[in-house]
């Protein structure tokens, strides 16, 4: 019986210039077997292989090894011939031998996976004809000591036990390298080699009780099985939920013909990038390693040397490196091998141009000969992205619209954060410099270990070189410093995509984990110092650096202009203080959608009248206390009304329960009683009779302005005459007066009607009029049940989705801290429904609620003022439900408006 699962394709080959995938096969391939594909159909050199798919992983995860090993088998083997057809040599064989790398790659490339084994198909056999058909000894041998490494660390799980341990092949390297009193690797004899290789078996046998396996396709099975498992280990785990990748993606595994670096004066193998990954710049740069494999120019171990002869100039100025010690010691590709470097060239051309991105490729050369082992769109800073799209469309490599959509919204954060007050960083002490791998500016108390990252609110993770595991730590570090590693380490590729400010490679730090300790030229620092990073210079500065505030300007400016052109839905700004409002006006907001009045009272001066009013027994004395708020009232409105000079202002009427006004404290209850010459008692009483159980459902919003008139009343007047007394020094104000918590049509008509009574009267008074509508926050299920009957009346609706997913949840948004991380963790909620509006359920009320609005007042205007006003995928969904406008914080404001610009542009596709 053939079933369909039978006949379809688990494997894909790919090598001399024909492969069975392409690019656009990423989601079954992952990036990197995608990405191999493509290039062995564009005639660019990649050995030889075959990718495993990732549907073959969610089958392993379902049906287990022996089930799938089975399944795929034959495909395997026949692939491994194809393989064994090209390169002319034999998997398994001792004289004419095929080793092959085992590499995982997901869709997207993420740094928790599964790290690669190299060398693969080696054996005490093998190693003999390896090292006969090559003719070199020492090549076969450090291959071999490479790939017993590489499996025990990956396959066997021969990992430090314990945080402050090193690795245990580490270790016995170190043991041999200090009895043969050298330093490097590559200073090892083919003895030590051999050594090596069975210290390291014996390490294995005794951790695991297992021999090492020595036959190659037992290898290789380990190995591809290992793949699948990274999938779910911890760190992927981690890095997935960090970006939300959901669990059934999966993983591919490639199996690749080697080519080999290590195989003498004229190999070697590096990385390059077509752009600078951390500023933009289109500058062709990036590292390589004479006589190396595989990770070793990330791994930092050696100095790595730059590509291109420009590069190394200025790494040499950096690292104080002299002209004369650069050309013997660190040549740039460029000068040692020009017809390489020519090649290599052309190909990074050929492949930036081919995908329309910047690319991050790996390169091996094999005595004399490239090989391109891998291309993928490059990680990079929020900095560098801006800098990218602008200038690949003024170079006519992407058209606008494309130029936007490679705007990832959340990374314009970075752009937003603060940077080193130029004047602080004049008078700073640098007590080292390293290389500028990842701008930006940090400050933070040093800690030695990556799980340790939390331990203060800011911190700096310092290590000699960071791994994989580090993730995690690396993410919650304000920066990160290294002493080891260059532009390409794990470190400095990893913070960029973080957009982190990192410095990497400070060659003088002396780092002590045992004692936790940085030592620079002669002085000490402890975990808990204060050391600040300039990720832009490389400088290492002792203590804290003042910061200011960034501006948007160049590029950034740029790409925003252009957002505008496409952008429909406007994007305003949730600001109480004229400061906000400014900060929000630069970065583009076009009015504000959320003004809260009750931040106004809370100041020193403010609070007292305000707790008179709430403690007052009678109207008159209400009355009286509010009087006292008016001026203040609305001198808050004129600032605000002014920084917005012809925007509109969303002002919402006071909203929180009573109950946060009050006193809490005996000795602030004691100070109001002696002021209002009440009793204690008094104060006491008052305060327990506005305790409530609870606060969130209880006596706040619009009920305020039922049970208490003449608060409505002052504020509406506060609002009006605001505006009046800017109208007469010649300034557009207009308010939007927005009235909260309305669940019933009476309820939005015994509001308005103060409000229009008020304004009528002000109007009267001033013998002058100004515009101003009158609408409501749709914020509890029943008011966009009854949208259709509250429209009647209301002008504009902004839906307030914080109370809004609370009430439609019911998760009480004070309590929810308890739960609500466990309900993720276990997978019931993928995502935090108050901060990603949850478009299944609280959607479908903000749906209704618009529609039910317009089908009765046609031209309608609605907004969102929530949270999720400011969060891309929300900022969609508010497009797509016909908003006029979403409102946010300030910081978010650049963030709304290309995802604004985005969603117009997505949807006409
Ligand atoms: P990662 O996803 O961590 O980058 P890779 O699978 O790309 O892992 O491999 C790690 C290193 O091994 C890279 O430097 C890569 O170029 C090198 N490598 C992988 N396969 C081969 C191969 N077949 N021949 C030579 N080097 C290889
Ligand atoms: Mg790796
Ligand atoms: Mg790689």
């Amino acid at each position: 019986m053939e079933t369909l699962q039978e006949v379809k394709t688990r494997v894909y080959k790919f090598g001399n210039k024909t492969a069975d995938g392409n690019s656009q096969m990423k989601n079954l391939l992952g990036g990197k077997g995608a990405n191999l594909a493509e290039m062995s159909l564009i005639g660019i050199p990649v050995p030889p292989g075959f990718t495993i798919t990732t549907e073959v992983c969610t089958e392993y995860n379902l049906l287990g090894k022996d089930t799938v090993v089975e399944m795929i088998k034959p495909e395997v083997e026949k692939s491994i011939e194809n393989i064994e057809n090209i390169m002319g040599a034999k998997f398994g064989d001792k004289d004419n031998p095929l080793l092959v790398s085992v590499r995982s790659g997901a869709r997207v490339s993420m740094p928790g996976m599964m790290d690669t084994v190299l060398n693969l198909g080696l054996n005490d056999e093998v190693v003999i004809g390896l090292a006969k058909k090559t003719n070199n000894e020492r090549f076969a041998w450090d291959s071999y000591r490479r790939f017993v490494q590489m499996y025990g660390d990956v396959v066997l799980g021969m990992k430090p036990e314990s945080k402050e341990d090193i690795d245990p092949f580490e270790e016995i390297m170190e043991h041999l390298k200090d009895k043969r009193g050298i330093e490097l690797d590559t200073e090892f004899t083919i003895q030590d080699l051999k050594d090596l290789v069975y210290d390291f078996k014996d390490a294995v046998k005794k951790r695991t009780g297992h021999d090492f396996p020595s036959n190659p396709w037992d290898q290789l099975w380990g190995a591809v099985v290992a793949v699948f498992n990274s999938w779910n280990g911890d760190r992927a785990v981690y890095y997935r939920n960090m970006h939300g990748y959901p669990a059934d993606w999966g993983t591919a595994v490639n199996v690749q013909a080697m080519v080999y670096g290590n195989m003498g004066e004229n190999s070697g193998t590096g990385v390059c990038f077509t752009r600078d990954a951390g500023t933009g710049e289109n500058i062709f740069n990036g590292e390589y390693l004479i006589n190396a494999q595989g990770e070793d120019v990330v791994a930092g171990t050696r100095t790595p040397q730059q590509i291109t002869k420009t590069g190394s100039l200025r790494w040499a100025e950096l690292a104080k490196v002299e002209e004369e010690d650069r050309v013997t010691n660190y040549p740039s590709l460029e000068e040692l091998m020009p017809s390489i470097y020519k090649e290599l060239n052309e190909y990074q051309e050929k492949l930036e141009k081919h995908y329309s991105d910047m690319q991050d490729m790996e390169f091996t050369m094999q005595d004399g000969k490239l090989w391109i082992l891998q291309t993928r769109n490059g990680k990079r800073t929020g900095a560098a992205m801006v800098k990218i799209a602008i200038d690949m469309l003024k170079e006519g490599l992407i058209d606008e619209k494309e130029a936007l959509l490679r705007i990832e919204p959340n990374k314009l954060d970075e752009l937003l954060h603060p940077i080193f007050d130029p004047k602080a960083l004049k008078a700073a002490n640098v007590i080292a410099q390293g290389l500028p791998a990842s701008p930006g500016a940090a400050t933070g108390k040093i800690v030695f270990f990556a799980d340790e990252a939390a331990k203060y609110k800011n911190s700096i993770l310092v290590r000699i070189e960071t791994s994989p595991e580090d993730l995690e730590g690396m993410n919650i570090a304000k920066g990160i410093l290294t002493a080891r590693g260059g532009m390409t380490s794990h470190a400095a590729v990893v913070a960029r995509g973080m957009g982190k400010c990192c410095v990497s490679g400070a060659g003088a730090l002396k780092i002590d984990y045992k004692n936790r300790i940085l030592k620079v030229d002669g002085h000490e620092y402890h975990e808990g110092d204060w050391i600040s990073l300039n990720g832009s210079t490389g400088n290492i500065i002792e203590g804290k650096v003042a910061t200011i505030e960034p501006e948007l300007s160049g590029e950034f400016a740029e790409i925003m202009n252009l957002s505008d052109k496409y952008a429909t839905m406007q994007v305003r700004t949730n600001a109480d203080t004229p400061k906000d409002a400014k900060v929000a006006r630069n970065f583009g907001a076009q009015g504000i959608g959320l003004t809260r009045t009750e931040h106004m009272f809370f100041e020193v001066d403010r609070i007292k009248a305000m707790r008179e009013m709430i403690l007052a027994d009678t109207v008159k004395g209400r009355k009286e206390a509010l009087k006292e708020l008016l001026p203040m009232q609305r001198e808050d409105f004129e600032g605000i009304f002014e920084a917005m000079e012809g925007l509109p202002v969303t002002v919402r009427l006071l909203d929180p329960p009573l109950h946060e006004f009050v006193p809490h404290q005996l000795a602030t209850q004691k100070d109001l009683a002696d002021e209002m010459h009440i009793s204690l008692e008094a104060v006491k009483n008052k305060v327990s009779e506005l305790e409530e159980f609870n606060p969130m459902l209880g006596h706040r919003g619009c009920r305020l302005g039922i049970t208490y008139p003449e608060i409505t009343e002052m504020q509406a007047r506060a609002i009006i005459e605001a505006a009046l007394n800017l109208k007469a020094k010649g300034i557009v104000a207009k308010p939007e007066i927005m009235i909260p918590l309305i669940g019933t049509l009476a309820e939005f008509e015994s509001q308005e009607k103060i409000i229009r009574d008020t304004a009528n009267t002000v109007f009267e008074e001033y013998n002058d009029t100004i515009e101003y509508l009158v609408g409501t926050m749709i914020e509890i299920p029943r008011a966009a049940l009854t949208a259709d009957l509250i429209a009647q009346k209301a002008e504009f609706f902004s839906f307030g989705t914080n109370d809004l997913t609370q009430m439609a949840f019911g998760y009480s948004r004070d309590d929810a801290g308890k739960f609500l991380p466990i309900y993720i963790e276990k997978g019931i909620l993928k995502v935090d429904p108050f901060e990603v509006l949850d478009q299944e359920g609280v959607g479908q009320l903000v749906k209704m609620g618009t529609e039910k609005g317009r089908s009765t007042k046609k031209e309608l205007k609605v907004g969102i003022c929530g949270e999720h006003g400011g969060e891309p995928s929300s900022v969609e969904f508010c497009y797509k439900t016909g908003m006029n406008y979403v409102s946010c914080s300030p910081f978010r404001v650049p963030i709304a408006r290309i995802a604004s610009a985005q969603a117009a542009i997505k949807s006409e596709k």
